[in-house]
């Protein structure tokens, strides 16, 4: 028999080895799903054994086959299950087995490191204390401690307990202690508890708990679309359904997008649970993940709170997972395996027969048109939980409003805020609350242009204008690849020293925002202007001391990106404002309409929380437009109905099922003739359309993107025609000569 391993290559082939008398794990060949040491070529590489095979059925002539060189495990890291669930994801996104494999497990499973470091222990020998002197205080109470820990004591119990090095030689050297290794296998927890209180469920709410906890008993799968408004009470929706999952013994994995959510998420399960929570961010550490998905795969952890990559790992015995925000862009992986979070977690839900939640206020229109098909059950929580009710919006046209303000530089500005909705700040601010200015980006302004000849900065490396930031001081910066520079001053062109900013970001809307209300010569108060983006709170505690600073309730005004968007309590915000909706309405990207749409109701959502209505107002110069007014007048449902319908005519996603194909190269044309092969190589079919062109942004980084669109009616058509042509096209000499990349699904081209 051989042993067939998935190693890390980006080929698309599994590899065959012999498995030497020395690897065998009593007597037998070692497990599929163990981890071994293989020679390929002049390297080694860890795999993953996934087959015993006949040396009969191997490719390889027996006089080829080389032998192992160590096996990694005596019992098997990946399940049958997680065998298969591999063999899924590297089938359906068309990616090499053994790198969907590296993509899964942590960086030291991958390096051959074992799953748990072992512990060391200090421990008593049988040798009687009798031996030491009563003087010897210190001695004592080291023995002492030794007592209180039958099981033995740790450094830091040690380092705690204030006992020296000293100390500890003297007893060691006298033979009473000695320092062991334990091999851990830890017990499993004690089942988790509830302990913090359950508020009593509406209506809406017990039909959604009861669909999930239903499929929970019966051992079904059961996707659940949970559609509630925001403030609607979906979390309570979540904390019921886990703890019914918990008291059966059940681990529940809740994502979360990749924002800052985690810390904020896992203190409001930990005040409800007495259970080990595990929560698996993007800023662990190699061995800190390693732990965390140690816990998981060995029934440690009980809920796991984890961003996109955790629905990729093993768990001892899996009951629900929820998805929060589940028409969050975060949940899709941009390089390397570019899954969905939320169709890998349908698929575990499916095959390891538990219910999955996608909740949101918003879904995508992926998920709609899964619940109209009936492949998602909706449940619907329509009412805000609570004493709080929704916050009403309100079109503001900006076109007629008299917006200028003078800058500290004399000059006059722009406010893009209309007249009403300045008066309306005002009077909210007198009311002593807080005020929410949305704006979807930071920096100064996003354009430096010349007016005498209409020269702009842009960047060098990119198809991209340069943001211009002020602060402590002023730069030119690419948001695409990070390109940095002063800017001139005068037009590099023609010299003028005429260079104008145009549109707007955080910190000029925050400028205008201190000329409005925090100028003593205008308004009597000051009121506090707070800036929050990722260039304002890039320093360590920077949003922690804000999130406090808000929390008092005094009156202020917020003003900032996605960042205050997303999940956040703010009780004392009643009026949120959304400056520059137009931006993303008249956007070449198809799906732009539809990421408008849920960022404006999410950030609708942080206004009126608590017990005080609230407000929404959405500045516009387009106050007819039919998107616009449909989503203010009808809501966030209609709007995706309609946008819907367009999608159908046009023959768009979810309406179509669509593969990217892009070659990346320093050099356009090679790129592009890349692409042009892979046209030429592909057989026209009727039901697959095929687009190719230069990416949206062309040139990113100091790289040319080129991309072939396959567009088809029938998923099936379109992956079999992957599965029979891709390794073909991949192997041809202009392709290999550019970096070739294949986005299944991709959120847009
Ligand atoms: P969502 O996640 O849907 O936006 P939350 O779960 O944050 O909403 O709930 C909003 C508020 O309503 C929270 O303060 C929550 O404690 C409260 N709430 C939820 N369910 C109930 C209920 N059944 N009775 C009273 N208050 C509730
Ligand atoms: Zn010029
Ligand atoms: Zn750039």
């Amino acid at each position: 028999m051989l042993l067939r391993l998935a190693l890390p290559t980006p080929l698309y082939r599994s590899f065959d080895y012999l498995c030497p008398s020395e690897c065998l794990v009593h007597g037998k060949l070692p497990a599929v799903g163990s981890r071994a040491l293989a020679p390929f070529g002049k390297k080694q590489l860890v795999g993953i054994i996934i087959a015993h095979i006949n040396a009969t059925d191997s490719d390889v002539p027996a006089s080829k086959l080389r032998p192992i060189i160590d096996v990694l495990d005596d019992t098997p890291i990946l399940s049958a299950q997680m065998l298969d669930f591999a063999g899924w994801l590297a089938r359906y996104y068309h990616y090499p087995l053994g790198d969907t494999l590296s993509v899964m497990l942590p960086a030291l499973i991958s390096q051959g490191k074992p799953i748990h470091t072992p512990k060391t222990l200090w421990q008593r020998t049988s040798t009687p204390a009798d031996g030491i002197a009563k003087s010897a205080k210190k001695q004592l109470a080291c023995l002492e401690l030794f007592c209180a820990l039958p099981d033995g004591v740790s450094d830091t119990d040690l380092r705690l307990a204030n006992i020296s090095s000293q100390t500890l030689k003297a007893l060691q050297d006298k033979g009473l202690i000695q320092k062991n290794t334990l091999k851990t296998t830890p017990n499993a927890p004690p089942t988790a508890q509830v302990i913090g209180e359950v508020l009593p469920p509406n209506d809406e709410q017990r039909s959604a708990i009861d669909t999930i906890t239903q499929a929970i008993d019966a051992g079904n799968y059961q996707g659940i679309l949970l559609h509630g408004i925001t403030g609607s009470g979906k979390t309570e929706v979540y904390l019921q359904a886990m703890a019914h999952a918990l008291a059966a013994g059940k681990q529940v994995l809740i994502l979360v997008p990749e924002i800052g959510l985690t810390p904020q998420t896992k203190s409001r399960f930990g005040s409800r649970f007495a259970a080990n929570i595990c929560v698996l961010h993007s800023g662990l550490n190699d061995s800190e993940r390693l732990a965390g998905w140690a816990d998981c795969l060995l029934g440690q952890a009980q809920i796991i709170i984890g961003t996109r990559s955790s629905v990729l790992y093993p768990f001892a015995n899996l009951g629900l997972i929820i998805i929060d925000e589940a028409h969050d862009g975060s949940y899709k992986q941009q390089d390397h395996l570019r899954y969905h979070a939320c169709d890998v977690a349908l698929w575990r839900g499916l095959t390891e027969r538990i219910p999955v939640v996608l909740g949101t206020a918003t879904p995508s229109l992926e998920q709609l048109k899964l619940a109209q098909n009936g492949k998602l059950h909706q449940c619907k929580l329509t009412k805000r939980a609570g004493a709080a009710t929704l916050a009403q919006m309100q079109l503001i046209d900006i076109r007629q409003s008299t917006r200028a303000v003078m800058h500290q530089d004399g000059q006059a500005h722009d406010t893009t805020l209309g007249d009403d909705t300045v008066r309306q700040m005002r009077e909210c601010l007198a009311r002593g609350e807080q005020v929410l200015v949305f704006i979807n980006r930071r920096g100064y302004a996003p354009i430096l242009l010349c007016d005498a000849c209409g020269w702009q900065a842009d960047c060098p490396n990119c198809d991209a204008h340069l943001t211009l930031h002020k602060g402590h001081y002023t730069y030119l910066k690419c948001h695409h690849c990070g390109h940095q520079t002063a800017p001139p001053h005068a037009c590099p062109e023609c010299n003028s020293a005429n260079l104008i900013n145009l549109g707007l970001g955080t910190s000029k809307l925050a400028e205008h925002l201190h000329a409005l209300f925090a100028n003593p010569q205008i308004s009597p108060i000051s009121y506090p202007i707070v800036q929050i983006d990722r260039d304002t709170m890039r320093k360590k505690g920077a949003w922690e001391r804000t999130y406090a600073q808000i929390l008092t309730g005094a009156p202020m005004i917020l003003v900032g990106t996605q960042m205050i968007a997303k999940g956040h309590h703010f009780p004392n915000v009643t009026l949120v404002v959304i400056s520059d909706a137009d931006a993303g309405l008249l956007s070449p990207d198809f799906r732009s309409p539809e990421h408008t749409a849920q960022r404006i109701i999410q950030v609708a959502g942080r206004a009126g929380r608590a017990d005080k209505a609230g407000r929404v107002l959405i500045q516009t110069r387009q106050p007819d437009n039919p998107l616009l007014t449909t989503l203010v007048c009808q809501g966030y449902d209609a709007f995706a109905q309609n946008l819907l319908k367009e999608r159908q005519m046009l023959g768009l996603p979810p309406f179509a099922h669509a593969a990217l194909i892009r070659a990346e190269s320093h050099d356009v044309a090679k790129a592009r003739t890349a692409i042009a092969e892979i046209g030429k190589n592909l057989p026209k079919t009727h039901d697959i359309a095929t687009i190719s062109t230069d990416a949206p942004m062309a040139k990113k980084g100091g790289r040319y993107h080129v991309q072939f669109l396959l567009l088809a009616k029938n998923r099936k058509s379109l992956h079999a025609l992957l599965d029979a042509h891709w390794l073909r096209l991949i192997d041809l000499p202009s392709v290999k000569a550019v970096k070739i990349s294949l986005d299944i699904d991709p959120l847009g081209w």
